[in-house]
């Protein structure tokens, strides 16, 4: 495997950092490697931005709307790079940089009400919603610029200003759109920074941010919190999860497989929402897991750039590591490929899409993330096992029900213990709804008007009707 990864330096004092193309496992690029010091003047800059953004809603819908607009402009620029850093299709990438501007311009609409008050007393009293102040954002590989706007669309309508930190593995597209965005944001209304921890856990404990809103794993998310806790900032977290998606008795395989395929392979598996565990009546456990097969053996795995790819690399060296060790395990446990199983004979970070079945339901591949192409498919003799071991996770982001019988698969989705259940598909979201992993999965409500309330305070001014 090859050793440079991003983190490391290309020289001692260099002050930048090396990105790899997941594609090659070579370094292509470099983003500076801003240290933890420079953050004092970059959230000072944030305090003085968020004066001018807060007094003006119509001029921040405007620059808003601008903003949405000159994201789609850059949309030829943005998608290569992302592909290039990340390794998603293209077409994933232009779809990418498209729910950016979706984003932009759903919160760019949205504003908060004033509420009355009413409670039968002779008194007007009135909720008055109030910006924070300056946010910091952290955000994952998996979706660079989808999860950095599903964080600065809504932080930035309610009128705070924002300190934005990609992971180290994908920087460079986010700060082509930090660019972007520039041209249609005040000055220090958004600031991307880059660089290598200690750099997150620094911004996440900065006396001067009053929200912490970040996506990511559940170990960093436990250590941003704590980190949060030092200026009891709020925190909004939106960590892992590992869905489970339960075929009913009555399901049409061949009607559903393409649908449940993706649900788990798309973006190569890292999604958090992605079906990670497929729970299929015994009776139809052979065919489900010949039709999942199928499909991974000939789907088009390549580089994101080339055309006709379907299904791109894994991001990087150590989450490569973590699918190849979870496969391992399961396999020496008992597990059977039914297709895939191993790394591919070529360079970059590729891993064949791997279908198992006969998994130990202790296996780690099904009781933990595995946030690649690799999937487990279980066996189950009653709906009631199906359900308690769908529910029998720290985590409780999504999942889903699949049958013909809609309303059997919505009773039984609707014991599914998790922010969103979907019956014959899974990861479906609107910008409208809200978005809450419960469990390990997540700490706050993202999405539609409860994300821009998740950035504002509520300010209640209390009058008599008389003097
Ligand atoms: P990660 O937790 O390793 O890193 C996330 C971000 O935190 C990166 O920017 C990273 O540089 C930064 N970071 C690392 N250490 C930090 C620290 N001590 N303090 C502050 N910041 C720190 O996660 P990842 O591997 O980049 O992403 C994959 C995870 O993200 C998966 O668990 C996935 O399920 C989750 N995810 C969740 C959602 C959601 O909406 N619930 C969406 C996408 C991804």
């Amino acid at each position: 495997m090859p050793t440079s990864r991003p983190g490391r330096p290309p020289g001692p004092d260099s002050g930048r950092f090396a990105v790899v193309d997941p594609a090659t496992g070579e370094p292509f690029a470099e983003a500076p490697d801003q240290q933890p010091d420079t953050l004092d003047a970059v959230v000072g800059r944030a305090h003085e931005a968020w004066r001018g953004w807060r007094a003006d809603p119509a001029a921040r819908t405007a620059a808003l709307r601008a903003a949405a607009d000159a994201v789609e402009a850059a949309g030829a620029d943005l998608a290569p790079l992302l592909t290039r850093e990340q390794g998603k299709p293209l077409a994933e990438s232009a779809a990418e940089v498209a729910r950016t501007a979706a984003r932009l311009r759903y919160f760019a609409d949205l504003a908060p009400a004033p509420q009355p008050i009413a409670d039968g007393r002779p008194v007007r009293s009135e909720i008055r919603w109030r910006p924070l102040g300056p946010v910091a954002a952290i955000v994952p590989w998996n979706f660079p610029l989808q999860l950095a706007a599903a964080k600065f669309a809504p932080a930035l309508a309610a009128g705070n200003t924002m300190v934005l930190k990609p992971s180290p593995f994908t920087p460079l597209a986010t700060r082509l759109l930090g660019s972007v965005l520039a041209a249609a944001l005040p000055e220090g209304v958004l600031t991307i920074v880059t660089g290598r921890e200690p750099l997150g856990a620094r911004l996440a404990s900065h006396p001067g941010i009053r929200h912490v809103t970040f996506t990511g794993s559940v170990p960093t998310g436990r250590a941003v919190a704590a980190g949060a806790a030092a200026s009891l900032a709020r925190v909004t977290l939106e960590l892992g999860g590992n869905d489970a998606a339960v075929l009913l008795d009555d399901v049409d395989v061949d009607r559903i497989a393409d649908r449940l395929f993706w649900a788990a392979f798309r973006n190569c598996g890292q999604v958090c929402m992605a079906v990670k565990r497929v729970y299929a009546p015994a009776r139809l456990h052979s065919q489900v897991v010949e039709a999942l097969a199928e499909r991974a053996k000939s789907v088009v795995v390549g580089a994101g750039l080339d055309p006709g790819t379907r299904l791109g690399p894994v991001n990087n060296a150590p989450q490569l590591a973590r699918v190849e060790r979870y496969t391992a395990r399961a396999l020496a446990g008992g597990a059977r490929a039914a297709a895939g199983g191993h790394r591919l004979d070529r360079p970059g970070y590729f891993f064949a899409p791997t279908i198992l079945a006969d998994v130990p339901a202790d296996s780690p591949v099904v009781t933990e993330e595995q946030f690649g192409p690799v999937l487990p498919v279980l066996a189950y003799r009653s709906v009631d096992e199906a359900v308690e071991a769908a529910n029998d996770t720290g985590f409780g982001l999504g999942g889903s029900v699949w049958g013909t019988d809609l309303d059997r698969a919505e009773a039984v989705a609707d014991r599914l213990e998790c922010g969103t259940a979907w019956i014959n598909h899974h990861a479906e979201l609107s910008l409208a709804q809200p978005f809450a992993g419960i469990k390990e999965s997540g700490v706050g409500v993202a999405g539609g008007p409860w994300g821009l309330y998740g950035n504002l305070r509520p300010f209640v001014v209390h009058r008599p009707e008389e003097a």
